[in-house]
């Protein structure tokens, strides 16, 4: 049961996998109001004006969700994101909307908050191996998932990658030693350097490895997703956030206390 004072809530994607726990989380929180449930072929500018929705969390496809992001944004709302396929150019198309918002409007503008994972043990693991990076050689990066996900390598996967090269290359460190040279491309995805595998296997949920070497010692650092109930937290958390952090912010460890 919700409060008059609860911030109004839209899922968009609502009827898929993610979008329909999040309603659930949303529909059980008493600080949240679930006002719109959001679906493929609904125009998500008019549902999220309509509704009245404060805060719209896109749970679509990586094909779609940037567009949402507009609309929603469009529409007044604040939007929390968890679709993956983003990258730098989607991203600052976001930045972008959000300042021309902020300079028309009297405050700081709306909020974006794009997680690529919601799940604590993933934000954990991504930021100890960003802090681990400097330390070693070799740095690589495997993600293993159930196999109806369409996108790979996961956002996860990518964004683990990008802070293992940002502080790869803030430490001064060579490029990870490869001898490699016949062309079977089996060295996985390039992000920024650093190789990243996908592993598509039916049983799996969402998992991820990253494997640090130097000689003569290996550091893993491992996370397992078994369920998609571990996200709630950090999807609701995002949601109280958001409003407060106007301007895009990308990862839920912004949002952690992990200094
Ligand atoms: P899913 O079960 O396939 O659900 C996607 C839903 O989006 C479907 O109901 C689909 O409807 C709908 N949809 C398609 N096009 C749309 C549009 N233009 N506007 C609104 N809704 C649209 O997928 P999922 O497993 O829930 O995953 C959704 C996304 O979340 C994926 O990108 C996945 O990688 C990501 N994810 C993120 C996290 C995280 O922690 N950040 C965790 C898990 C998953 P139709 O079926 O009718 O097309």
């Amino acid at each position: 049961m919700s409060s008059s004072s609860a911030v109004r809530v839209a899922v968009i994607g609502a009827a898929g996998r993610m979008g329909g726990q999040t309603c659930a989380a949303v529909e059980a929180a008493e600080d949240l109001e679930l006002v719109a449930r959001i679906g493929a072929g609904d125009d998500v500018a008019a549902v999220v004006r309509e509704s009245g929705a404060q805060v719209a969390i896109d749970f679509s496809v990586p094909a779609a969700t940037e567009a949402n992001v507009h609309a929603a944004l469009d529409a007044g709302a604040d939007v929390v994101v968890g679709t993956t396929g983003w990258d730098d150019y989607s991203r600052g198309r976001v930045a972008e909307h959000l300042e021309r918002l902020a300079a028309a409007g009297d405050g700081p503008g709306p909020g974006v908050l794009i997680a690529p994972n919601f799940g604590l043990s993933a934000v954990l693991a991504m930021t100890f191996a960003a802090r681990a990076a400097r330390y070693f050689e070799s740095a690589e990066v495997v993600e293993l998932h159930h196999p109806d996900k369409v996108d790979a390598p996961s956002g996860t996967a990518r964004h683990t990658a990008a802070a293992i090269a940002a502080a790869r290359a803030e430490a001064g460190l060579e490029p990870s030693p490869d001898a490699t040279q016949n062309g079977w491309d089996a060295r996985g995805a390039d992000v920024d350097g650093v190789r990243v595998h996908a592993v598509r296997l039916r049983g799996l949920v969402a998992h991820e490895e990253i494997l640090f070497g130097n000689a003569g010692e290996q550091l893993t650092i491992r996370q397992d997703s078994f369920d998609r109930a571990s996200f709630m937290p950090g999807v609701l958390l995002a949601v109280r956030e958001v409003g407060s952090r106007p301007g895009l912010t990308v990862g839920l460890e912004n949002v952690l206390d992990l200094s």
